[in-house]
């Protein structure tokens, strides 16, 4: 992956990444955003619609803005005063592959996380990922590292560094399978038949996620994953997710 983000981004400012825009009504439209410093909100952009100058071309899934936003006493939802395009990121919309992955990006968010619990970290995880994309890294690979650090700074980190019963971590105990309700790897001497929801994982992949892991979010570019270890790394987090969030994400149906 190249062309990853390692600028910080610029401070003082209410930053905020577009997650998801609906229309309504006859001129307004409802933008869930995930900002820097409260986290998930909706918020009600009036007059969107109709606006030619306000709002043009900004209120775009993936969009990197500076927002002005104020309660309401009357709704909860926000209001989205004014917005600011700090990165538009047009690679997200122009290129199928990037889009298909930023989308999963958003939807993790989304779902992973609460209304109005700011996360600073995950917010930066999240921009990283996205300009990452938009400069041409490739959108399985940045699924995969974003999805691992986001577990991590979420407090869902699973477990790889052995069995959970035997605690050992060696070929002779292959195959191994992850258990995502127990959050981490059994052997096949412990748990010789299939549990409910387990997953075979090779040995490879286990040693790349436990360095995925241990490594910070700069340096995972250095990492190299084979075909086979992506698709298995990614029907693990994907499986995870649905175990978790009791629920499946449209978007994975389209990565793997
Ligand atoms: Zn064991």
């Amino acid at each position: 992956m190249h062309g990853l983000f390692h600028q910080p981004l610029p401070p003082g400012q209410n930053l905020a990444v577009v997650l998801q825009v609906r229309d309504h009504g006859e001129s307004d439209k409802i933008v869930t955003l995930y900002t820097r410093g409260l986290g998930k909100l909706a918020s009600i952009a009036k007059g969107a619609k109709r606006s030619k100058k306000r709002f043009v071309n900004k209120l775009e899934p993936f969009s990197l803005l500076n927002v002005q936003l104020a309660t309401s006493r009357s709704s909860s939802l926000m209001r989205l005063d004014e917005a600011e395009l700090l990165a538009p990121y047009p690679a997200l919309r122009q290129e199928y592959p990037q889009y298909l992955a930023a989308t999963l990006l958003c939807e993790l968010v989304l779902h992973w996380t609460r209304e109005h619990d700011s996360d600073a970290e995950l917010f930066d995880l999240l921009t990283w990922a996205l300009s990452g994309l938009a400069s041409g890294g490739e959108g399985r690979r940045t699924i995969a590292f974003f999805h691992i650090k986001l577990l991590e700074i979420l407090g869902y980190r699973p477990s790889f560094d052995g069995c959970l019963d035997c605690g050992m971590l060696s070929a002779q105990k292959a195959p191994y399978r992850f258990s995502p309700l127990r959050n981490g790897l059994v052997c096949n001497s412990c748990e010789p038949a299939f549990s409910a929801n387990s997953l075979p994982i090779s040995m490879q992949t286990v040693q790349l996620l436990r360095k995925a892991q241990d490594l910070a979010q700069d340096k995972l570019e250095r990492l190299r994953f084979s075909k086979g270890a992506l698709l298995e790394t990614l029907a693990l987090l994907r499986r995870y997710d649905s175990h978790l969030l009791q629920r499946e994400l449209q978007s994975w149906n389209f990565l793997c």
